[in-house]
């Protein structure tokens, strides 16, 4: 544990909804407890740590949006100069694209912001939801700047987890990238090697462009696919290729379609379909007659980072060549690059 030692450290709980505060509505499940309701049980795995709670919204997580990214690394910033860590409760579906986006947005914190959420409520009496507060409230503790997501017991980068399984209460992995830390009967130990250097003052960024499609190609695609979001006012599109970055050119020459967007503005980020290892566009001659259209490659990026990255770079510049300068750099831990 770093700095503050011997003073009783000071954890804000932000609580944005999700099956964590969940209750039985009429329709199912809906977050319906406040930070205030469950800061009781919330004391219970923080002993000797100073826990306040404040509410940012009550929502399921498949509703929070690029707006609420903005508005919540607003206050994480604004508070983040009162408190020694902050824990962010999350839903667990869109979990993995908040903290991403929070991984850039905010990057260059001062105090660990860690998010966490549970497969169970925390009123369910055999739920994650203590055990998932307990390692979120005990990160945000430690010292150690930046913005990392806590599960079932191992922490990882914000921009590098995924929920990779719906039911069980490992739900999330670190992709591409080893954890950052872990409690077991060693108590939480992190691992220093694996966190992200601090590479300038903490100014948060908050800005995003909307603007961005996702595409995941599958056998047969039109490429016609690609004019209508240009059509739109789309000014990029992530393609999630096959294997290594793959894309058709053959029957229907989609790569060319690719190049015909790019030509026009837009910027064309080529990326993986497959969850693990990453992307390398170079290998194939489907992947390198994209790279000769232009793409971006996104190496060995989640998903969830890749869209983030790409939302807000658009937010921070218009010019085509910055952009493609914020790919070619690791800004969070997000990538690897080559
Ligand atoms: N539907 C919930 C949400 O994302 C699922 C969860 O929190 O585990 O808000």
């Amino acid at each position: 544990m770093r700095g503050n030692a011997g003073m009783q450290k000071r954890i804000l709980i932000i609580n944005t909804g999700g099956t964590l505060s969940s209750v039985k509505g009429c329709n199912g499940l809906v977050p319906g407890m406040s930070s205030g309701d469950m800061l009781e049980e919330l004391r219970m795995v923080s002993r000797n740590l100073e826990l306040e709670a404040e509410d940012f919204c009550s929502l399921d997580s498949s509703n929070i949006g690029p707006e609420d990214w903005t508005g919540l690394a607003k206050l994480i910033a604004k508070r983040s100069y009162d408190y020694d860590g902050i824990v962010v409760i999350h839903g667990t579906d869109t979990l993995a694209y908040t903290s991403a986006m929070l991984s850039f947005m905010l990057q260059n914190i001062s105090i660990p912001v860690v998010v966490t959420g549970s497969q169970l409520s925390i009123a369910n009496p055999v739920a994650d939801a203590l055990e998932n507060c307990r390692c979120g409230i005990h990160m945000a503790a430690s010292g150690y700047p930046g913005v990392f997501v806590a599960f079932n017991r191992k922490v990882m980068l914000g921009c590098r987890a995924s929920k990779v399984r719906t039911m069980s209460f490992d739900a999330f992995e670190s992709i591409n990238y080893p954890y950052v830390g872990e409690i077991s009967s060693l108590g939480l130990r992190v691992f220093e090697k694996n966190l992200v250097e601090k590479k300038g003052i903490f100014k948060p960024q908050t800005a995003y462009s909307d603007q961005v499609a996702l595409l995941k190609l599958y056998p047969g695609i039109s490429p016609e696919i690609l004019d209508m979001y240009y059509e739109k006012g789309y000014r990029a599109v992530y393609i999630e290729g096959f294997g290594l970055g793959g894309m058709p050119f053959v029957k229907n020459d989609f790569t060319g379609k690719v190049g015909e967007v790019i030509d026009r503005g837009m910027l064309v980020l080529a990326g993986s379909q497959c969850l693990y290892e990453g992307s390398n566009l170079s290998v194939y001659e489907t992947g390198r007659l994209a790279l000769e259209k232009g793409v971006i490659q996104a190496y060995d990026m989640t998903t969830e980072a890749a869209m983030t990255k790409l939302m807000w770079v658009l937010g921070q510049t218009d010019n085509l060549r910055e952009m493609k300068e914020y790919f070619s750099m690791n800004i969070a831990g997000e990538v690897n690059i080559g």
